[in-house]
C-alpha cells in the first residue's frame, strides 16, 4: 500500500517538475531567508545563468552587474510580499538596446514560509505600445503643422479686413494646399487603420494588365507632361487581389515617381512572369534615393527630406501603406536607386493560375 503512495508522489513530483520547466513565465522560490530554492528554465534563460550558480544563494549575490536594477526588485518585491503577506506586482525595462520588458509577480507562500516570483517577458507587447504611442506623436506633429498655418492666415483675413487682391489671393491658396494636405494625411491615416481589418472577402482574379492600363490611364490625364510605358508581353497575368487596394499601391508608386522627377517623367511599368510569381517594376529616371535611405523609406512618417517632401504635400506615409498593402496580398516589395539617376520599384506578387 505505501508502495502504491510513493509511487503516485513520485508520479506527481515528475509530473510538477515537466510543467514547472515547462511554463513560459520565469519562476524563482525563495524559502523565508531569501534564498533561491528551485528555479525554472524560463529563468535560467531570461538570466542567463546556470541554475546551480541560482540554488543555496540570496537574488542579489549571484548575478550580473548588468541585472542589478532588476535583482533588486525581486529581491524587494519577494521581501514586501513575505512581510506584507501579499502579493505585489511591478515591471521593468531592461537591456536599454533590446528592449526586453518584464512584468513581475511576488506571491508569499501560504503553507509553508517563502515566496514565489513570477516573471513574463511583455517585450513585444511593449514593442506595440511603444509603436502606438510613436505612431500618434508623429500623426499629431503631422497635423498640428498645417492647423498652425491655416490658423495664422484666417487669423489674418479676420484682424486685416482690407488687403490687397493679390495677397488676399494668396493666403486663401495656401489656406486651400493646407487643408488638402490634412486630408490627404487622414485618408492616409484611415487607410492604415482600414489594412489592420481586410475581409479577405474583398479579393478577386485581377487582371494585371488592365489595372495597369487603367492606372496609366488616370495619370497620363493627371500628369499630361509625364510619360508612361507599359511593357507586359504576355496577357493574362493575373493575381488574386483586392482590386482597389492594389490600385491604390500603384497609383502611390506612380504618384512618388512623378513627384520626385525633375522635369517631365518618364515612367515604366514593366511585368514580368515567373514561375508561380508576377514581377511588377515601376521604374522612373527621376533623383533617385540616398543608399544610405533606402532601408528606411519603408517606415511610417520616414522621409528623406522632410522640407522637400512637406512642400509636395508628403508626410512619409505614402510607401508604408504600399508595403503593407502589398505584404495583405502575400507579396514583397523592394527598392533599388542610384542617386541622379532613378529609383525602381519591384512587387513581387504570387501569380494567380486561371481554371479553363
Ligand atoms: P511622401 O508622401 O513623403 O512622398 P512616401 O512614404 O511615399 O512619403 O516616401 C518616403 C520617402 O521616400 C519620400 O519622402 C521620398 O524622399 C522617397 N521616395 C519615395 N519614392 C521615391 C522616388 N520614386 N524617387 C525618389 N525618392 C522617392
Amino acid at each position: 500500500m505505501f508502495g502504491n503512495k510513493a509511487a503516485r508522489i513520485q508520479a506527481l513530483t515528475e509530473e510538477k517538475e515537466i510543467l514547472f520547466q515547462s511554463l513560459e513565465e520565469g519562476v524563482l522560490i525563495v524559502d523565508e531567508e531569501m534564498i533561491i530554492t528551485d528555479v525554472s528554465r524560463s529563468t535560467v534563460h531570461l538570466l542567463k545563468v546556470q541554475k546551480r550558480e541560482l540554488i543555496g544563494k540570496r537574488v542579489s549575490s549571484c548575478l550580473q552587474p548588468d541585472l542589478k536594477a532588476l535583482l533588486d526588485k525581486i529581491e524587494y518585491l519577494l521581501e514586501t510580499c513575505q512581510q506584507t503577506g501579499i502579493p505585489m506586482t511591478d515591471s521593468i525595462l531592461i537591456e536599454e538596446k533590446r528592449k526586453i520588458y518584464l512584468e513581475l509577480m511576488a506571491i508569499p507562500k501560504n503553507s509553508s514560509q517563502g515566496a514565489i516570483l513570477l516573471f513574463q517577458d511583455k517585450s513585444s507587447h511593449y514593442k506595440v505600445v511603444e509603436m502606438g504611442k510613436d505612431f500618434v506623436a508623429n500623426a499629431s506633429h503631422e497635423l498640428k503643422t498645417p492647423i498652425t498655418i491655416i490658423k495664422g492666415f484666417a487669423e489674418t483675413l479676420q484682424d486685416i479686413g482690407d488687403l490687397p487682391k493679390e495677397i488676399y489671393l494668396d493666403i486663401i491658396e495656401k489656406i486651400v494646399r493646407n487643408c488638402q494636405r490634412m486630408e490627404k494625411l487622414v485618408k492616409n491615416l484611415l487607410t492604415l487603420a482600414d489594412l489592420e481589418s481586410l475581409p479577405f472577402s474583398r479579393f478577386e482574379a485581377c487582371d494585371l494588365k488592365a489595372l495597369l492600363t487603367s492606372c496609366k490611364e488616370m495619370e497620363e490625364a493627371l500628369h499630361p507632361q509625364a510619360h508612361f510605358r507599359i511593357e507586359c508581353p504576355h496577357e493574362d497575368v493575373f493575381v488574386l487581389a483586392d482590386v482597389d487596394l492594389l490600385e491604390l499601391a500603384i497609383i502611390n508608386l506612380i504618384e512618388n515617381a512623378v513627384k520626385y522627377s525633375k522635369g517631365p517623367a518618364q515612367i515604366d511599368l514593366i511585368v514580368e512572369s515567373h514561375e508561380g510569381e508576377i514581377c511588377l517594376q515601376i521604374k522612373d529616371q527621376g533623383m533617385g534615393i540616398p543608399e544610405e535611405a533606402l532601408e528606411h523609406i519603408f517606415d511610417r512618417f520616414y522621409t528623406v527630406n522632410k522640407a522637400y517632401a512637406r512642400r509636395l504635400g508628403g508626410a512619409g506615409l505614402g510607401l508604408s501603406i504600399v508595403k503593407n498593402i502589398i505584404e495583405k496580398h502575400q507579396g514583397r516589395i523592394t527598392a533599388a536607386s542610384v542617386l541622379g539617376e532613378g529609383t525602381t520599384f519591384s512587387l513581387n506578387l504570387p501569380r494567380q493560375e486561371l481554371e479553363d
